[in-house]
């Protein structure tokens, strides 16, 4: 089945604030009980940034009346709680016992926003708290994980100052008040070869078919090959706090994180 379904148009890499959507079904999957989809703007997941959650609806065609709709006229919303890509098809998974629409019908879709929102804000303070690492430490991340509320980020550092989180918090919250632009950029794959800040982010290990590469500029801080979605400015992220740093081993210390609402 999957070997044969369209891949699906990312829209989320192109325009992170699209939450709304059309698309068409290209095929179902009665064991997860999933809609694969020809373009859509749910983020499947991936570098840390869990999954969009959203909702599809859909019309009811006169050969399978009454997917899950309470009338012809007025589709009902229908929860996407998880959304996966495989071989570059997205699946949006619905609940159980929800008729799944056929081939060929269309679908509108919308973003949980304030899921999205905050990931955004929480991905986009990863990266910046990324180079600001690199800047003051010259040390490397080497792995990110956040939810809407929290993350945390592994970095390679021998040791950690005492007063390490504090210093770290007030350095990115000044970095975050600058304003400054993130763009998403497409580096042909010869050019981004050459870049030590894209081979430093080891997109050397991105396989070699991926080409353009698409990178995140945080202009004058950080630039990364990346899939995720962040917000346009630094400022739109807001402030971090530092909860707690840790050290997981000896070259491996361990900074957790929350977006702060002040
Ligand atoms: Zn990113």
């Amino acid at each position: 089945l999957t070997a044969t379904t369209m891949v699906t148009h990312p829209l989320y890499d192109y325009d992170a604030y699209q939450r709304e959507f059309s698309g068409c079904v290209t095929a179902v999957d009665d064991q997860t009980n999933s809609i694969a989809l020809d373009q859509t703007a749910m983020y499947p997941g991936g570098g840390g940034q869990p999954c969009d959650h959203g909702e599809l609806s859909w019309l009811a065609s006169a050969a399978s009346p009454e997917p899950g709709m309470s009338d012809q006229a007025s589709p009902a919303w229908i929860l996407v709680a998880g959304v996966r890509k495989s071989d570059g098809v997205v699946w949006h998974q619905v609940p159980a016992g929800v008729v799944l629409p056929p081939a060929g019908t269309r679908v509108t879709g919308r973003l949980d926003w304030r899921r999205r929102h905050r990931l955004m804000r929480m991905h986009t303070a990863m990266h910046v708290i990324n180079g600001v690492i690199w800047l003051d430490h010259g040390a490397q991340v080497t792995g990110v994980d956040f939810a809407p509320d929290r993350g945390r980020i592994d970095v390679e550092l021998p040791g950690l100052p005492g007063e390490f989180g504090r210093q770290l918090e007030d350095r990115v919250n000044e970095v975050l008040d600058r304003d400054l632009p993130i763009r998403v950029e497409w580096a042909p794959r010869r050019d981004a070869d050459q870049d030590p800040a894209l081979i430093r982010s080891k997109a050397n290990l991105i396989p070699r078919s991926v080409d353009p590469l698409r990178v995140i500029n945080i202009v004058g801080l950080d630039r990364q090959a990346d899939g995720g979605t962040h917000v346009r400015s630094s400022r739109e992220v807001g402030h971090i706090r530092v909860v707690k740093t840790e050290s997981k081993g000896k070259g491996n210390k361990r900074i957790r994180i929350e977006l702060s609402d002040d």
